[in-house]
């Protein structure tokens, strides 16, 4: 069976939210957490040098956010059904079907489209 033209250039992922695999806890990845930490660590300085109440340590990070880990059917932001994103692909990797209809990419407002012939008309699509 041949698979739709379209999926030459875009594909469809399934990301686990942020809530998925934290038990309860936001997760964040490194660098989030460093500078959630960082202005929470200014903001709690402010505070004593105001001589008002201290709002005492960032709590530490649990677990890192992975967004290509599956989503959990028992999350309870998003029940399972996680992220979705269509993304397209590399033009680098078309087959030779993908390469025969490729009619190039534009970009609008900084956002890429790839445009492709399918039965005799242009089609676009991009990512969302
Ligand atoms: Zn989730």
């Amino acid at each position: 069976m041949v698979k739709p033209l379209i999926e030459e250039f875009v594909e469809r992922r399934i990301y686990s939210c942020r809530h998925c695999h934290g038990n309860g806890q936001m997760l964040m990845t490194p660098a989030e957490y460093a500078k959630a930490k960082q202005a929470h660590n200014s903001k709690r300085a402010k505070k004593i040098a105001a001589g008002k109440a201290d709002i005492g340590d960032f709590p530490p990070a649990v677990r890192r956010y992975e967004a290509k880990k599956p989503p959990n059917p028992e999350c309870p932001k998003c029940h399972g059904e996680g992220i979705k994103k269509t993304l397209l692909r590399d033009t680098r990797t078309l087959t030779p079907r993908g390469l025969y209809a490729f009619a190039g990419v534009k970009l609008v407002n900084g956002r890429a489209f790839v445009m492709y012939w399918e039965d005799g008309v242009i089609r676009e699509v991009s990512e969302a």
